[in-house]
């Protein structure tokens, strides 16, 4: 299926029956709120849209965003990276009150002028799909490595005494 450049705004008048497909990427630099939660604004994401009308003639668009960023874990203070992979379905909204009047099927994207901003729309995406604490996966990350290594030492440690105990015990007898 053919797709045409990501434009820089969707206008109305680009929904259409049969739906149109737009493909591109955008720099994670030229995204200022999304950069206040990552370690670095290094890479870019690939954005796929479409959009047209639904069964019930709805305006919508189908966003789909992949990318990978960079945050400082939570736990052990150091860089990882996470991919983000999302698809959502949004409905063109002009104010809340249209908004509260969507199918629960779409999320509303707001429209200014007939337009709805591209770069905007796909980082509130992206900034939807952090975690609000990052953090490793928990076998990833250092600081719960850290902890094992402690707790086997402590059996080490322990394991000693215990044999010695046993030991004395047997002369006892
Ligand atoms: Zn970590």
């Amino acid at each position: 299926m053919g797709h045409k450049s990501l434009p820089h705004t969707l206008d109305l008048k680009m929904f259409t029956k049969k739906g149109e497909y737009y493909c591109g990427r955008i720099p994670l630099s030229t995204m200022k709120r999304l950069s206040n939660f990552l370690a670095n604004d290094n890479g870019f994401v690939q954005v796929s849209l479409f959009c047209g009308y639904d069964l019930t003639e709805f305006a919508f668009v189908k966003i789909e965003i992949e990318t990978q960023v960079q945050f400082i874990c939570q736990r052990c203070l150091q860089l990882f990276t996470m991919p983000i992979k999302s698809k959502s379905y949004l409905s063109p909204t002009r104010h809340d009150n249209e908004a509260k009047d969507l199918p629960d099927s779409y999320e509303p994207v707001m429209i200014q002028d007939n337009c709805i901003g591209v770069k905007d729309m796909v980082e509130d995406e992206l900034i939807l799909n952090i975690p609000s604490i990052p953090k490793h996966k928990q076998l990833d990350c250092k600081v719960l490595l850290e902890d094992e290594n402690e707790k086997t030492a402590d059996m080490h440690r322990k394991r000693p005494f215990a044999q010695l105990k046993k030991h004395f015990k047997g002369n006892d007898v």
